[in-house]
């Protein structure tokens, strides 16, 4: 039995710092969605409401966005940093955050790590 669990263990190591960085990215998207909105004028209650029922929208052409639309980083990449729907220019800070939060939970990580 413990075997088979230390081998899953290795089998899935590589996930981790994966994990770690997705973790982290996926914060970055959300602190950038926020302090968006934040800037277009809606008040924290409004923020907070919106997003409990997950609705996340180009403020551009209002449309709806997926969960697959919301994927943090390969979407900037996959539609070069345009909104999907319009073709409205996303700004560069969005991927910046994202990308520098994710490296700041795999460094935090691989930090942790080091202490063991
Ligand atoms: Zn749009």
């Amino acid at each position: 039995m413990e075997k088979v669990i230390t081998s899953i263990t290795e089998e899935l190591i590589w996930a981790i710092p994966l994990l770690l960085f997705l973790s982290g990215a996926a914060l970055g998207s959300y602190y950038i969605t926020y302090l968006s909105r934040y800037k277009a004028g809606m008040t924290r209650k409004e923020i907070l409401n919106v997003n409990k029922k997950g609705a996340c929208f180009c403020f551009t052409c209002k449309a709806r966005l997926t969960f697959k639309d919301m994927v943090p980083i390969y979407n900037y990449i996959r539609y070069l940093g345009k909104c999907k729907y319009c073709g409205v220019k996303i700004g560069s800070s969005t991927i910046v955050i994202e990308l520098g939060v994710g490296t700041v939970f795999l460094v935090f990580g691989f930090w942790m790590v080091s202490l063991l």
